[in-house]
């Protein structure tokens, strides 16, 4: 079963957060929030809600400077806020959707409506969700795709720039995929990169990351490694690909590794460095690492 989305309900009145809850406990997983710090802490500490229907007037924290904190963070800011209120002046109103609310309603509330209204902004933040995943990942595989690389590359190399920590990219080629193909069917080529897959993201780790680069090209993001740790672990795929026999058919990779150097690289140039390490992995037989 697919799990129900989850609405976060701020209020400082357990009778309001109560009213709301009834007429939404049916579709959504409820959590509650009895004032902002809660909230933000909330939101913070765990996955974060499908939506917000947030409180303006409660102590402490209003619900403006609540949704102004959400949208600052780069985290939360496209969680859907609905502002729930007593407050029901044009003012009031304007300034909670300037703040990036997605709707307004105003107390007392009519059940029908709130849960009709949760449900349009429900559907349009699935929606969004489902686009994004689209475009960040490869549909065969279901590994990230060359866009997400090079979307999040850029950021991970800032990052260890600025931390002076090492990292590492392996781009990995299936030796004589073009044989597999030809012998046993596309769709069995299919199903050996799918497999292939699976594996590395079996065994790569969270901070890793996989990407389907092309065809049957495969680049792995290694991060927190310098160039020694990243060919062992290269070489421990290698291995594990040799073994996996996927529709009982011998499949093998050739590696080309290189450590980010920090005076002078862009993800482009660690890509075309990387592709002349597999170039020299190819050249020297195949089924094998190349470290530059
Ligand atoms: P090498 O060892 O030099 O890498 O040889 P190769 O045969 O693996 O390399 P080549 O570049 O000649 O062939 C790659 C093949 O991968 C050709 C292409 O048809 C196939 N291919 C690319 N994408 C897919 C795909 O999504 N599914 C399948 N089944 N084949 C694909
Ligand atoms: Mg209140
Ligand atoms: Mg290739
Ligand atoms: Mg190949």
């Amino acid at each position: 079963m697919v799990n129900k989305p989850v609405l976060l309900i701020v209020d400082d009145v357990p009778a309001n957060i109560q009213i709301l809850a009834s007429c939404l406990k049916d579709k959504y997983q409820i959590k509650v929030a009895s004032d902002g710090f809660r909230c933000l802490e909330l939101v913070a500490s765990q996955s974060e809600p499908d939506l917000i229907l947030l409180d303006i007037e409660m102590p402490g924290m209003n619900g403006y400077e609540v949704c102004r904190e959400l949208k600052k963070n780069s985290l939360t800011k496209d969680i859907p806020v609905i502002f729930v209120t007593a407050n029901d002046q044009e003012a009031d109103e304007e300034k909670g959707l300037q703040l990036g609310a997605v709707d307004y309603i105003t107390k007392p509330i009519r059940p029908s409506i709130v849960a009709a209204r949760v449900n349009t902004h429900i559907t349009l933040k699935q929606q969004r969700d489902q686009l994004l995943s689209m475009a960040t990942h490869d549909q065969l595989t279901g590994l990230y795709n060359r866009h997400y690389l090079f979307h999040s590359a850029h950021k991970k190399i800032a990052r260890s720039i600025r931390h002076d920590i090492p990292m590492s990219i392996a781009m990995l080629d299936i030796d004589h995929f073009k044989f597999i193909n030809d012998q046993h069917g596309h769709p069995t080529g299919d199903v050996v990169l799918q497999s292939v897959a699976a594996l590395l993201e079996k065994y790569s780790r969270e901070e890793d990351c996989v990407v389907r680069f092309g065809g049957e090209e495969f680049i792995i993001l290694f991060d927190h490694s310098a160039r020694h740790d990243a060919q062992k672990k290269s070489e421990e795929l290698r291995k594990l690909i040799e073994q996996l026999k996927p529709e009982g058919l011998l499949v093998t990779v050739s590696m080309g590794v290189i450590e980010l150097n920090q005076e002078s690289d862009s993800i482009e140039e660690m890509i075309k460095r990387a592709d002349e390490a597999l170039y020299l992995a190819k050249a020297s037989g195949r089924n094998r690492v190349v470290v530059a």
